[in-house]
């Protein structure tokens, strides 16, 4: 006797893949919102240097540029060209300086949402043979271990 229903096996199976699916999005959600604020934080900590010094800045990326084997010449009229446009300006900076892309900052809904589909479609395997029908345990053992593997 004893045995565990299958409909019981789905349904805790289904809630606890719920419950994970949520908790998981919510934490990443969090982790990846405070992690963008922090970006933007610092370029907003660029964007004033900018334009408080824009000439220190200006030399900054020359320097940067003859460190990577510009002619000091050449590297000082690069930087000066790519610094007329502030916008340019601060993309460069961010992208040498805290290796930022500021038109590819994290998505915390992006990451929410995939990190919902890969808990699920994790938690789901197990569940799938009692959904589909199966009585025993080994094919939800194999599917986990599947997962886990992929
Ligand atoms: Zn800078």
């Amino acid at each position: 006797g004893g045995a565990v229903s299958q409909q019981t096996i789905v349904i805790t199976g289904l809630a606890g893949l719920a419950a994970g699916a949520f908790s998981m999005a919510a934490g990443e959600y969090t982790s990846v919102a405070s992690q963008r604020e922090l970006v933007e934080a610092e370029l907003d900590v660029e964007r004033r240097e900018l334009r408080k010094h824009p000439m220190d800045e200006e030399r900054e990326l020359a320097e940067l540029y003859e460190s990577r084997g510009v002619d000091a010449e050449l590297a000082r009229e690069v930087a000066r060209q790519l610094s007329r446009d502030p916008e340019q300006a601060l993309e460069i900076h961010a992208r040498e300086e805290l290796g930022i892309d500021p038109a590819d900052l994290p998505s915390p809904l992006v990451a929410a949402v995939s990190s919902f589909g890969a808990f699920a479609l994790g938690a789901l395997l197990p569940v799938l043979p009692y959904l589909l029908g199966a009585t025993a345990l080994w094919p939800a053992v194999l599917l986990a271990l599947a997962g886990l593997f992929a």
